[in-house]
Parts: C-alpha cells; sequence; structure tokens
C-alpha cells in the first residue's frame, strides 16, 4: 500500500532528526521538507501541505526550544499532532443507537465502492449486535439490484429491492417503512452513483434524502482519485449534507492523500476506510490511531474494538478454563477460529504496537491463513477427549498419524501446533490459578 511509503518516509525524517548533531532551525527546516514532499508525492492537497507546515512553526518555538531539554520530542509531538489536524476535523462521527431504528443514506459516485461499503457497514453494525436492513435504491445501473441483493445473502443481512420499480425513491420510502415496521435498528439506503457529477444524480440524491430523512449521509470517496478528490468532495456537500465519509481501496495503489484532503473540503470526519473487496475490509478511522499507525506507532484503540467485537467473555467454558491456568486444544480451536472470523490477520498485526510498515512487508497473510485453515482441519479431525486434553496424549505416535490421515495435514505441521499449544498453555498456567491475573478478570470462574 502506498501510504505505507509515506509512513515510512515521514517515519525515516523523523529517524533523521534523532540522529542530527545539532537541532536547529536549519534541521527543523529539513525535516519539514522531507514531510512535506512525501505528503505531496500522495496527493494532499497543496494548500493543506503548506498550512500544516506554518503550523509546525508556529507550534515549535525555536528560541524556547533552545532551552529545551528534548527537542526531538518537542518537534516530533509537533508533526505528529499536525498530521493528525490534516485528517481531523474535529467533529465526531454520527452513531446509531441499538432499538433506534436509525437510517444512513449511502452517496458517492458510480464505482467509488458505494455498495460494496454499505454491505461492509451492515456487517460491521451486525457484529456489534443490531438488527441491520440494507435497501437497494439504484435503479440506474443494471445490476446493482443483484449486486447488493447477493452481497447481502452472503453477509446473511436482510435486503429490499424491487426490480420492477423504476422511481428510486419510491423504493427507498418503501424499503425504509418496511425495515421500521420489523423494528430494525438500522437501515442503509444505497442509492445510485450514475458515471459522473450529473444534475440527475444531485436532485435523485435530494429527493431521495427529503423522502426518508436519514439520520446520516455518508459520502463514500475512492482513495485512487488523487486531486480530483477536492472538487468532488465540494460538489456532493453542496447537495446533501455529509455526515460522514468512507474512503475505499486503500489497500491497493492509493496513495490516499487526495481523498484525506476531503475531509477540509466537506468538514465531515473520515469514519472509515475500505481494505479490500471483502466484506470484512473496513477499518474504523480516527485521526491519532491512524496516524499512529502510518508512523509505526501501532493502533492500541483499533487492536482493543477488535478483541471486545470477538467477544471472548462469551465463551464461558473457555474463560473458566483460563482462569484455572487450563488450556485445552478446544480452547486453541475456539480462539483461532474467533481470529479467523475477524478476517484478514494482516490488519490485526498492522495494530500492534512496533509493527511498522516495514516489518508488515515480511508477514505473509495469505500464507499465515493457509496454515490456520490446515489447523482447523486437524482439530476436525480429533476426538471429543482429545481436543478436551492438553494435548500430552499426542505423544502416542499412532494417534497422531491417526489425526494426519484424517485431516491431510503432514506430521510436522501437527507437531508445531501441538509445539505452539504447549507454549500457550504455559502462559496460561503462569496467568491463571486462583492468584493468577485471569481468575481475577472471571468472577463466575
Ligand atoms: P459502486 O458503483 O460505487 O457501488 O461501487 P462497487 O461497490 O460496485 O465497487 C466497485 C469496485 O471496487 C468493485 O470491484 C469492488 O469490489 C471494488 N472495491 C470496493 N471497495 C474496495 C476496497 O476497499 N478495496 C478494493 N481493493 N476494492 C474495492
Amino acid at each position: 500500500m502506498v501510504l505505507n511509503e509515506l509512513g515510512a518516509r515521514i517515519n525515516g525524517a523523523l529517524q533523521a532528526l534523532s540522529k542530527a548533531s545539532v537541532i536547529d532551525e536549519k534541521a527543523v527546516d529539513a525535516l519539514l521538507r522531507e514531510v512535506c514532499s512525501a505528503l505531496l508525492e500522495s496527493d494532499v492537497n497543496v494548500m493543506l501541505v503548506q498550512k500544516m507546515r506554518q503550523n509546525v512553526k508556529k507550534r515549535v518555538n525555536m528560541d524556547e526550544l533552545a532551552s529545551s531539554a528534548n527537542k526531538r520530542k518537542v518537534i516530533q509531538n509537533a508533526v505528529f499532532e499536525e498530521l493528525c489536524g490534516l485528517v481531523d476535523p474535529g467533529v465526531q462521527p454520527w452513531k446509531p443507537q441499538k432499538g433506534k431504528q436509525n437510517v444512513i443514506m449511502f452517496v458517492g459516485l458510480q464505482g467509488s465502492g458505494k455498495t460494496t461499503s454499505c454491505t461492509k457497514l451492515a456487517v460491521y453494525y451486525k457484529r456489534k449486535g443490531m438488527k441491520v436492513g440494507l435497501v437497494c435504491a439504484d435503479t440506474f445501473r443494471a445490476g446493482a439490484f443483484d449486486q447488493l441483493k447477493q452481497n447481502a445473502s452472503r453477509a446473511h443481512v436482510p435486503f429490499y429491492g424491487d426490480y420492477s420499480e423504476t422511481d428510486p425513491v419510491q423504493i427507498a420510502i418503501e424499503g425504509v417503512a418496511q425495515f421500521k415496521k420489523s423494528k430494525f435498528d438500522l437501515i442503509i439506503v444505497d442509492t445510485s452513483g450514475r458515471h459522473k457529477q450529473e444534475a440527475e444524480l444531485f436532485a435523485e440524491m435530494e429527493q431521495i434524502a427529503a423522502a426518508v430523512k436519514p439520520n446520516n449521509t455518508i459520502f463514500v470517496m475512492d482513495g485512487t482519485i488523487g486531486q480530483a478528490a477536492d472538487s468532488q468532495a465540494r460538489a456532493f456537500k453542496e447537495s446533501v449534507d455529509i455526515g460522514s465519509i468512507i474512503i475505499t481501496k486503500m489497500d491497493g495503489h492509493a496513495k490516499g492523500g487526495g481523498a484525506i484532503s476531503a475531509v477540509a473540503a466537506t468538514g465531515s470526519p473520515i469514519e472509515f476506510i475500505g481494505t479490500g473487496e471483502h466484506m470484512h475490509d473496513l477499518d474504523k478511522f480516527s485521526a491519532r490511531p491512524f496516524i499512529s499507525k502510518l508512523l509505526g506507532m501501532g493502533d492500541i484503540s483499533g487492536l482493543v474494538e477488535t478483541v471486545q467485537d470477538m467477544h471472548m467473555e462469551k465463551n464461558e467454558d473457555m474463560m473458566k478454563n483460563l482462569a484455572k491456568g487450563v488450556f485445552t486444544l478446544k480452547d486453541m480451536r475456539d480462539q483461532l477460529q474467533t481470529i479467523m472470523n475477524m478476517g484478514p490477520l494482516n490488519k490485526i498485526m498492522g495494530m500492534m504496537p512496533g509493527m511498522s510498515p516495514d516489518m508488515m512487508k515480511g508477514f505473509d497473510a495469505d500464507e499465515s491463513t493457509r496454515r490456520l485453515r490446515s489447523y482447523m482441519c486437524v482439530f476436525d479431525s480429533m476426538t471429543e477427549l482429545e481436543l478436551n486434553s492438553d494435548g500430552k496424549m499426542f505423544e502416542e505416535e499412532s494417534r497422531l498419524r491417526r489425526v494426519a490421515r484424517g485431516s491431510g495435514v503432514r506430521l510436522v505441521e501437527i507437531q508445531a501446533l501441538l509445539y505452539q499449544h504447549k507454549q500457550f498453555g504455559q502462559i496460561v498456567k503462569k496467568m491463571g490459578g486462583p492468584k493468577g491475573m485471569l481468575s481475577k478478570m472471571n468472577p463466575n470462574a
């Protein structure tokens, strides 16, 4: 991803500052030159880059800096804060509430990733326990109906559309009414994107908005469009009240900077970024963690949210076992299964502090996913007795061979699994038990 390169360059400039023998105005200027040229090459709007440069210089008072004990930290903090300022309009995105029958309308140009993002958002809130429905109010593009219907059925999200109706406003009204009657928490309306900024597109958007009165309007923007982002965002902002933004295709060759500049054009916050074609490829966006991750400093809040979404506490058997300092093969299987359900591994890895973009280069997500899948085949070939054990019984070679035959997985890979299980088990033993940290986390144990 090209944004990784931006992160690496800014990071490089900050590190060069750490190594500089004298920290004076010249060193600060050199740092800013490098940071700004990296931002410009990533398509960030030139006015914004200029403003950012001025703001950093304002923040770093050279006279005070001369007497400061930690000059590097002062400068690095100033750059960090200003980078955050670039992507943060200072407004919180609107949040749907359970039991409130919220309506979200999606707008954006055709091909921006609107329909895909509708399903991703539905899956995101479904994971949070909401009852979500999708409405296809795009009668312009042939195939929009089938695409959203297919996505919705794959994601097990109820769908409303009408092949024979040609008026998108009518479809939106009926779809929203039907889902409201069935007490849905969140109703997502996908609208037409047409192919360019046509007057009819904006008129249609306004009519749908007037008819369904959405609580929030999300503007979907393609992250690869570069400098054109600014004028596109302004045109949409003039027609509808954009509440938040989703920037898509940030996984591919998106320089991302153009779309990031859209924040300034609309004054609306980026709420999510699309990082792939899969329904789980939607990352929550907030300025500080994003910049922190960009610079290889990790994204703790994203990691915490991901772990919370796993609802590990619902697996009572495992929590009880862990608190006692016991870790069975079944516990390991359940944990790995939950991780696999969370989507691509590289995303979770990327949230770990210390995982710089450079380090991620060596991580082969496909290979790790393949290994996890083969582990699942191994677990499927085990008996209940074996799964509930600590794995020691696999010292019997005949048992090991039986599982290898049943799962089609090589013996060495099964041994690697058992070894990893043993390692985890030792950690759990240390943390669990009556005095351990884990038993305090779970009062039911
Ligand atoms: P719409 O016309 O705005 O509804 O766009 P679609 O949802 O049909 O998406 C257009 C294309 O972009 C499809 O091929 C999607 O699979 C792809 N797409 C959407 N979001 C992403 C993303 O975040 N990353 C990548 N790589 N592709 C995406």
